[in-house]
């Protein structure tokens, strides 16, 4: 099979596509035949070492596809079955061998490019807005990068709870675009100063709880914009990662929550699982979700992809296409 290599950490350039034997599936496992593959921020990070994997390295962590082989002791799916999933690696690739209690099944009319594009940042937008900090009717938030792949499925979930939401995004294009997803305010970080815009839009207040995936550029402000015990959700770093930090800034900022929450831990039960992606996969088929395709490519332009993600000039899922 055909499959999307690192053999050695770097930029867009070390991504090889390679030929290796189709895998057969243990216990607990099935082979997955991939159609579509989303393309993630977590795919750049092992690729350029920043998250530690052992190499040669296989990348991408989010697909959709059908069974082809499920391991002895799986009882619940059988080849045939339309799946999906996220936070198992090696889905850029025609196959992929995945532990079954990670599969999902996708609803009839959902197709495979979709539900690829829609689990990972789906459910990272869910656990977020319904568990990290469960947003409340009222309640007032700030999601950064909002015309972003998480972000701006962050924007609609906090909208879908009644909380008021505002965004921040680097161009004009994109404050249309977060305002589509639902931000009743749309900051252009860019050229405003968005801890000022905040404190204005609230009279002062400052909000219940900021998502953060930008990380350095934003982190110190984010802290910033909250009211007092208010919470950071640092859940990302695209524009770097946060430096080391005094904590006793929580403190100095009015005791304030931290926290750096990652997917795989509020996916980790299946019953949570299936409750985030049976959310997110039916409100995408009910049309309550808007997923944005941005682009896709084929697999053999998985390198394109990931350069077009770091570029910052996308508002959008990207996924990989295979044939
Ligand atoms: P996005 O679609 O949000 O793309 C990144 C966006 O970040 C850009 O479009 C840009 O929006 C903004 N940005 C700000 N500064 C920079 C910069 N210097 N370089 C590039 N982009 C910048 O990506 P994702 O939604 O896929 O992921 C965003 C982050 O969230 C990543 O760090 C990812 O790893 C993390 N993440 C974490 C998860 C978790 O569970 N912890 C799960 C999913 C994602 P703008 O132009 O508007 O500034």
């Amino acid at each position: 099979m055909k499959t999307i290599l690192v053999r050695e950490h770097g930029g867009p350039e070390k991504l090889e596509m390679a030929e290796v034997p189709t895998p057969r599936p243990g216990p607990g496992q099935a082979l997955v035949r991939i159609a579509a593959a989303g393309v993630n921020f977590i795919d750049i990070y092992f690729r350029t070492g920043l998250y530690k994997a052992d190499l040669p390295a296989a990348l991408g962590s989010e697909g959709a596809g059908t069974v082809e082989a499920v391991g002895p002791d799986v009882a619940d799916l059988r080849p045939g079955d339309r799946v999906a999933y996220a936070m198992a690696r090696g889905s850029y690739s025609e196959y992929a061998l995945v532990p079954a209690a990670q599969l999902v099944k996708i609803p009839g009319s959902v197709d495979f490019a979709t539900a690829a594009a829609a689990m990972l940042q789906g459910m990272t937008a869910h656990y977020l807005t319904h568990s990290t900090y469960p947003l409340k009717s009222g309640e007032a938030c700030l999601v950064h990068a909002a015309a972003g792949g998480a972000g701006g499925l962050t924007v609609q979930m906090a909208r879908m709870r009644g909380a008021r939401v505002f965004g921040t995004v680097s161009t004009d294009e994109k404050a249309r675009i977060a305002r589509e997803h639902g931000a009743d305010e749309a900051i252009v970080y860019t050229r405003q100063d968005f801890e000022a815009e905040v404190k204005r839009l609230t009279n002062g207040a400052g909000v219940d709880v900021v998502y953060d995936s930008v990380g350095n550029t934003t982190f110190e402000k984010s802290l910033n914009c909250l009211r007092p015990r208010g919470l950071l959700a640092l859940f990302g770093q695209s524009s770097g990662p946060v430096p080391p930090f005094d904590p006793s800034i929580l403190n100095a900022k009015g005791s304030l929550f931290l926290t750096r929450p990652s997917l795989a831990h509020y996916v980790a039960k299946r019953d949570e699982l299936l409750w985030r992606a049976g959310d997110v996969l039916g409100w995408v088929a009910s049309g309550k979700l808007k997923l944005r395709i941005d682009r896709t490519y084929p697999l053999a332009q998985a390198a394109a992809a990931q350069r077009d993600l770091e570029s910052r000039r996308t508002a959008g899922k990207l996924v990989l296409t295979v044939p």
